[in-house]
Protein backbone atom coordinates (compact mmCIF):
# COMPACT_ATOMS: atom_id res chain seq x y z
CA UNK A 1 0.00 0.00 0.00
CA UNK A 2 1.33 3.02 -1.11
CA UNK A 3 1.01 6.58 0.91
CA UNK A 4 -1.23 8.95 -1.37
CA UNK A 5 1.02 11.14 -3.72
CA UNK A 6 0.74 14.83 -4.60
CA UNK A 7 -0.68 14.40 -7.66
CA UNK A 8 -3.50 12.41 -6.93
CA UNK A 9 -4.07 14.84 -3.43
CA UNK A 10 -4.83 17.27 -6.26
CA UNK A 11 -6.92 15.30 -8.12
CA UNK A 12 -8.93 14.44 -5.06
CA UNK A 13 -9.14 18.21 -4.26
CA UNK A 14 -10.09 19.16 -7.32
CA UNK A 15 -12.97 16.22 -7.48
CA UNK A 16 -13.98 18.01 -4.26
CA UNK A 17 -14.47 21.30 -5.60
CA UNK A 18 -16.17 20.25 -8.57
CA UNK A 19 -18.75 17.89 -6.32
CA UNK A 20 -19.49 20.77 -4.12
CA UNK A 21 -19.84 23.26 -6.77
CA UNK A 22 -22.29 21.00 -8.40
CA UNK A 23 -23.75 20.50 -4.89
CA UNK A 24 -24.45 24.41 -4.42
CA UNK A 25 -25.84 24.85 -7.62
CA UNK A 26 -28.37 22.25 -7.50
CA UNK A 27 -29.64 23.88 -4.21
CA UNK A 28 -30.04 27.44 -6.37
CA UNK A 29 -31.49 26.07 -8.90
CA UNK A 30 -34.22 23.63 -6.89
CA UNK A 31 -35.78 26.72 -5.31
CA UNK A 32 -37.56 27.59 -8.28
CA UNK A 33 -39.08 24.57 -8.99
CA UNK A 34 -39.83 23.70 -5.11
CA UNK A 35 -41.30 27.19 -4.73
CA UNK A 36 -44.16 26.72 -7.74
CA UNK A 37 -44.74 22.94 -6.22
CA UNK A 38 -45.29 24.34 -2.55
CA UNK A 39 -47.58 27.36 -4.33
CA UNK A 40 -49.62 24.21 -6.30
CA UNK A 41 -50.26 23.08 -3.18
CA UNK A 42 -51.46 25.81 -1.44
CA UNK A 43 -54.12 26.58 -4.15
CA UNK A 44 -55.13 22.52 -4.07
CA UNK A 45 -55.75 23.31 -0.79
CA UNK A 46 -57.31 27.03 -0.95
CA UNK A 47 -59.29 26.37 -3.60
CA UNK A 48 -61.75 23.65 -1.74
CA UNK A 49 -61.87 25.83 1.15
CA UNK A 50 -63.11 28.64 -0.68
CA UNK A 51 -65.84 26.32 -2.33
CA UNK A 52 -67.06 25.23 1.18
CA UNK A 53 -66.83 28.18 3.06
CA UNK A 54 -70.20 29.98 4.01
CA UNK A 55 -71.00 32.52 0.84
CA UNK A 56 -71.49 35.18 3.44
CA UNK A 57 -67.96 34.66 4.51
CA UNK A 58 -66.58 34.46 1.17
CA UNK A 59 -68.95 37.83 -0.23
CA UNK A 60 -67.58 39.54 3.13
CA UNK A 61 -64.35 38.62 3.73
CA UNK A 62 -63.09 37.77 0.24
CA UNK A 63 -64.54 39.89 -2.24
CA UNK A 64 -67.11 37.32 -3.61
CA UNK A 65 -67.93 33.94 -5.42
CA UNK A 66 -65.15 34.86 -8.06
CA UNK A 67 -62.29 34.41 -5.88
CA UNK A 68 -62.59 31.06 -5.73
CA UNK A 69 -62.89 30.68 -9.75
CA UNK A 70 -59.33 32.92 -9.73
CA UNK A 71 -57.64 30.59 -7.55
CA UNK A 72 -59.29 27.81 -9.77
CA UNK A 73 -57.65 29.28 -12.80
CA UNK A 74 -54.39 30.23 -11.45
CA UNK A 75 -54.07 26.19 -10.56
CA UNK A 76 -54.23 25.52 -14.14
CA UNK A 77 -52.24 27.94 -15.48
CA UNK A 78 -49.48 26.99 -12.56
CA UNK A 79 -49.97 23.47 -13.41
CA UNK A 80 -49.74 24.23 -17.05
CA UNK A 81 -46.30 25.51 -16.79
CA UNK A 82 -44.67 23.00 -14.11
CA UNK A 83 -45.64 20.31 -17.14
CA UNK A 84 -44.23 22.52 -19.83
CA UNK A 85 -40.73 23.09 -17.85
CA UNK A 86 -40.48 19.63 -16.26
CA UNK A 87 -40.62 21.42 -13.07
CA UNK A 88 -41.43 18.18 -11.12
CA UNK A 89 -38.73 16.01 -12.64
CA UNK A 90 -36.00 19.01 -12.10
CA UNK A 91 -37.41 19.61 -8.81
CA UNK A 92 -36.57 15.40 -8.32
CA UNK A 93 -33.46 15.33 -10.11
CA UNK A 94 -31.80 18.44 -8.53
CA UNK A 95 -32.41 17.08 -5.25
CA UNK A 96 -31.33 13.55 -6.38
CA UNK A 97 -27.43 14.83 -7.74
CA UNK A 98 -26.93 17.31 -4.62
CA UNK A 99 -27.40 14.63 -2.29
CA UNK A 100 -25.02 12.53 -4.59
CA UNK A 101 -22.54 15.22 -4.50
CA UNK A 102 -22.81 15.66 -0.88
CA UNK A 103 -22.10 12.05 -0.51
CA UNK A 104 -19.01 12.38 -3.01
CA UNK A 105 -17.57 15.39 -1.68
CA UNK A 106 -17.52 14.49 1.97
CA UNK A 107 -15.67 11.05 0.83
CA UNK A 108 -13.35 12.94 -1.03
CA UNK A 109 -13.00 15.02 2.83
CA UNK A 110 -12.46 12.01 4.46
CA UNK A 111 -9.53 10.72 1.77
CA UNK A 112 -7.97 13.99 2.57
CA UNK A 113 -7.59 14.09 5.93
CA UNK A 114 -7.19 10.85 6.44
CA UNK A 115 -2.95 10.57 7.40
CA UNK A 116 -2.81 7.28 6.35
CA UNK A 117 -5.17 7.09 2.93
CA UNK A 118 -3.13 5.02 0.62
CA UNK A 119 -2.79 5.87 -3.47
CA UNK A 120 -5.26 2.98 -4.26
CA UNK A 121 -7.78 4.35 -1.96
CA UNK A 122 -7.51 7.83 -3.52
CA UNK A 123 -7.68 6.28 -7.56
CA UNK A 124 -10.87 3.96 -6.39
CA UNK A 125 -12.59 7.26 -5.11
CA UNK A 126 -11.43 8.97 -8.25
CA UNK A 127 -13.00 6.11 -10.85
CA UNK A 128 -16.25 5.49 -9.03
CA UNK A 129 -16.51 9.30 -9.79
CA UNK A 130 -17.95 8.49 -12.75
CA UNK A 131 -18.52 11.19 -15.38
CA UNK A 132 -21.58 13.60 -15.24
CA UNK A 133 -24.25 11.55 -16.45
CA UNK A 134 -26.23 12.74 -19.59
CA UNK A 135 -29.11 13.52 -16.73
CA UNK A 136 -27.16 15.70 -14.68
CA UNK A 137 -26.08 17.66 -17.58
CA UNK A 138 -29.19 18.24 -18.60
CA UNK A 139 -30.08 19.73 -15.57
CA UNK A 140 -27.40 22.62 -16.15
CA UNK A 141 -28.70 22.97 -19.21
CA UNK A 142 -28.78 26.50 -19.82
CA UNK A 143 -27.51 27.71 -16.37
CA UNK A 144 -27.25 31.20 -16.03
CA UNK A 145 -23.50 32.78 -15.54
CA UNK A 146 -24.54 34.20 -12.29
CA UNK A 147 -26.04 30.39 -10.17
CA UNK A 148 -22.02 29.36 -11.55
CA UNK A 149 -20.44 32.44 -10.23
CA UNK A 150 -22.55 31.37 -7.10
CA UNK A 151 -22.23 27.96 -6.72
CA UNK A 152 -18.18 28.59 -7.53
CA UNK A 153 -18.36 31.36 -4.47
CA UNK A 154 -20.00 28.69 -2.13
CA UNK A 155 -17.65 25.79 -3.41
CA UNK A 156 -14.74 27.17 -1.87
CA UNK A 157 -15.83 28.53 1.03
CA UNK A 158 -16.88 25.34 1.96
CA UNK A 159 -13.24 23.93 0.66
CA UNK A 160 -11.33 26.26 3.21
CA UNK A 161 -13.90 27.24 5.48
CA UNK A 162 -11.48 27.80 8.44
CA UNK A 163 -8.88 29.34 6.08
CA UNK A 164 -10.02 32.42 4.66
CA UNK A 165 -6.77 33.26 2.91
CA UNK A 166 -6.97 30.32 0.76
CA UNK A 167 -10.68 31.31 -0.14
CA UNK A 168 -9.41 32.84 -3.35
CA UNK A 169 -10.43 33.04 -6.92
CA UNK A 170 -8.77 31.31 -9.42
CA UNK A 171 -8.95 33.88 -11.82
CA UNK A 172 -8.78 37.26 -10.20
CA UNK A 173 -7.22 36.45 -7.27
CA UNK A 174 -9.38 37.99 -4.68
CA UNK A 175 -10.82 35.85 -1.76
CA UNK A 176 -14.80 35.10 -1.67
CA UNK A 177 -15.11 35.98 1.51
CA UNK A 178 -14.83 39.78 0.79
CA UNK A 179 -17.17 39.82 -1.99
CA UNK A 180 -17.83 42.74 -4.19
CA UNK A 181 -19.77 42.66 -7.25
CA UNK A 182 -17.24 43.07 -10.48
CA UNK A 183 -16.19 41.36 -13.68
CA UNK A 184 -14.75 38.78 -12.39
CA UNK A 185 -15.98 35.71 -15.06
CA UNK A 186 -15.32 33.21 -12.95
CA UNK A 187 -16.64 34.23 -9.27
CA UNK A 188 -18.84 37.02 -10.67
CA UNK A 189 -16.62 39.80 -7.89
CA UNK A 190 -13.33 41.75 -7.68
CA UNK A 191 -15.25 44.87 -6.82
ZN1 LIG B 1 -12.86 36.02 -9.42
Amino acid sequence: MNPMTTNTRTLVQQARMNELSGKHAHSKLLKKPLFITKFSEILCIAIPIVYFLPSEIVTSYLGGQRVGAVLAVLLLIVSIVRHIFRWDDNLVGHRTYMAKNHRSASRALEILTDQNATEEEALEYLRGQSDSTIEEMSLFEGIPEKVQQYAYRMALKEFSPAQISYAICANCKKSVWSFKKGSCQLCGGNG
